[in-house]
């Protein structure tokens, strides 16, 4: 089984013949089988009547990280993302594989330590999509001088004792001037020195897509654009599967299974109520929002951390895939759109905090993409209104009929909380107990054996494909690029091998445009689906997909969203 489209249904071959037939891939280690025989396997298993050992809803990091552990062990396992692998809060993190220092100021040593272990298991993982990455905490004042520093190096020498063998780099103190050297962008008034610790950084939704090409390659179905609307219970009145739509195609499709986990993010609720219409709300979402401008701002190869914004909350600017990101805000939100935007006061909060501690700070103009993410935040026991200290650890919860929902958490330590889900799983005796571990040295598809030389900072290219570079080079169009690191053939890649089927699974996802660039992703939408309609054939509606994506492109720019 591969995921070579013949080159009929390609149709690349009869529109641009001087190109010549395209050629074959050689055989992918391991295979991509194609979605349509992901979906005859649904139907072959309805058919004869088969139950899967679990069905996963949702494709975002944390489904995708159950549905890998639990095919990696073996058991029979389909999971269904309504929209695209990591169309929800899985592509828009600060893209920080880290233990999280404000949980140290916080003493929550336990979630850091085991942050801190995922922080290594993934770095060695998947190092084409995650990469250590060192920060720098700026120290202003005599404030600074005197004792905010010796806090924080502290505190970060803690942060490294509890990473052991895990530690990626040793915190150390840094003067002024090589602060200045290493970290030219800061503003110079005041600077003092500052503190150096390790972290690290990944592509948050290419690593959502190999985890699901990892999971299928261990005999899981996984199926993006298909829409959990339903599930099933036995007269017994426990679960035994779901009801699914392909958005594709509009065909129904029921998944019986065993066991059923709802892994849908901040919309955990919204399934809960599918199996009780009685249940409350286990989660309390909150707003984070990003602002990337050009590197020249800050033209490090560290991040900045501010570890005291306004509002006591930590500020970043890192360098990621050649652009600078700023974020975050939190922000108590309700509602749930799957496409939150930025309220005008995030951005305005982001600015100012960046204006403190950058040379050259960036305005409104300046902003490329300003995209918002919901943290699934696990509500507390009784109210209170104030998120960022809402705890980010999951929760999992078991219903009366069986319903396994998990929520909360961070990517960092996703591996670890599908661990978690499946202990629970046996607990509830939904599935035969099978031992823990198998994923801790279960390299995602593309890993190369060591990181490539290019860090995850530089600008987008072949370095993020690993060892699949030589089949994307291989590709019709591998020196045609529709922007800077996307090619022509990175798009042929992402339709064969990566289950992109919409302009926007292509420029948002598999490429980083749309999050990079709003305006430049918009202008190559077109482009992308020239190469799309020669992939996919007639079926794709190559203007429709293209002028979908540049209408959610728009909302990207910050004219056009926050007025
Ligand atoms: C601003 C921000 C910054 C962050 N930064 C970091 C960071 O630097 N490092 C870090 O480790 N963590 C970070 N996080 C946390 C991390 O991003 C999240 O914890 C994680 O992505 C949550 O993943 P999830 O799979 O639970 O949810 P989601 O990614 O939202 O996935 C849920 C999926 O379920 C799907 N779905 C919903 N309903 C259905 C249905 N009926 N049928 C099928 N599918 C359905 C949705 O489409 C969605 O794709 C950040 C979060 C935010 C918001």
């Amino acid at each position: 089984m591969h995921g070579h489209r013949p080159p009929t249904r390609a149709g690349s071959a009869t529109t641009r013949p001087a190109r010549g037939p395209l050629p074959r891939l050689t055989m992918p280690d391991p295979p991509s089988p194609s979605r349509e025989s992901l979906l005859d396997r649904l139907a072959a298993a309805a058919a004869g009547g088969k139950a899967f050992d679990l069905v996963v809803i949702g494709g975002g990091a944390t489904g995708l990280g159950v549905a890998l552990d639990a095919a990696a062990r073996g058991f029979s396992t389909a999971v269904l993302e309504a929209d695209d692998f990591a169309k929800g809060t899985s592509s828009r993190a600060t893209k920080l594989v880290h233990g999280g220092v404000r949980y140290l100021a916080q003493g929550r040593i336990g979630l850091v330590r085991e942050a801190l272990r995922e922080r290594r298991l993934l770095l060695a993982n998947a190092p084409h999509l995650a990469r250590p990455l060192p920060f720098v905490l700026p120290a202003y004042g005599w404030r600074g001088r005197l004792w905010d520093r010796w806090i924080q190096a502290a505190g970060l020498g803690l942060y490294d004792l509890l990473a052991g063998d895990a530690g990626i780099g040793r915190t150390r103190l840094v003067g002024r001037r090589e602060l200045l050297a290493t970290a030219p962008g800061l503003r110079e008034r005041g600077l003092v020195g500052g503190v150096r610790y390790w972290d690290g950084q990944f592509d948050d939704a290419r690593l959502a897509v190999a985890l699901a090409r990892t999971a299928i390659a261990r005999g899981a179905v996984a199926i993006n654009h298909c829409r959990v609307v339903g599930l099933r219970a036995g007269g017994d009145g426990r679960l035994r599967g779901v009801e699914a739509e392909d958005r594709q195609t509009g065909q129904r499709l029921v998944v019986a299974a065993r066991c059923v986990v709802n892994a849908t993010g901040v919309w955990v609720d919204g399934v809960r109520r599918l199996d009780d219409p009685a249940a409350g709300d286990l989660v309390a979402p909150s707003q984070g929002v990003h602002l990337v401008v050009e590197r020249r701002f800050f033209p490090a190869e560290e991040a900045l951390l501010v570890p005291r914004t306004g509002d006591g909350r930590v500020l970043f600017v890192v360098p990621w895939e050649g652009k600078a990101l700023i974020g975050t805000s939190d922000t108590p939100r309700r509602d749930l759109p799957l496409e939150p935007r930025p309220f005008p006061e995030e951005v305005d909060f982001i600015l100012a905090e960046a204006a403190r501690y950058l040379a050259t700070p960036p305005s409104r103009s300046d902003v490329l993409s300003a995209w918002a993410g919901l943290r699934p935040l696990v509500k507390p026991a009784r109210g209170g209104g104030d998120t960022s200290r809402i705890s980010r650890e999951h929760a999992i919860v078991v219903s009366r009929s069986g319903l396994v929902t998990v929520t909360g958490g961070k990517w960092t330590t996703y591996r670890s909380m599908a661990e978690d889900v499946l202990a629970k799983c046996f607990a509830q005796g939904l599935l035969p107990a099978r031992p823990a571990g198998v994923t801790r040295r279960l390299r995602l598809v593309g890993a190369p054996e060591a990181a490539p030389a290019l860090p995850l900072s530089a600008p987008p290219g072949l370095q993020l494909y690993g060892t699949e570079a030589d089949d994307v080079a291989a590709l019709p169009g591998a020196a045609r690029e529709i922007l800077p690191g996307l090619t022509e053939a990175m798009v042929r890649f992402a339709v064969r091998r990566e289950y992109a089927l919409t302009v926007e699974d292509v420029l948002a996802r598999r490429s980083r445009w749309l999050f990079l660039d709003a305006r430049r992703a918009a202008a190559a939408a077109g482009a992308v689906a020239a190469v799309m309609a020669e992939e996919l054939g007639a079926t794709f509606d190559a203007a429709g997909s293209a002028a979908a994506f540049e209408r959610l492109a728009a909302g990207y720019l910050l004219d056009g969203s926050d007025g």
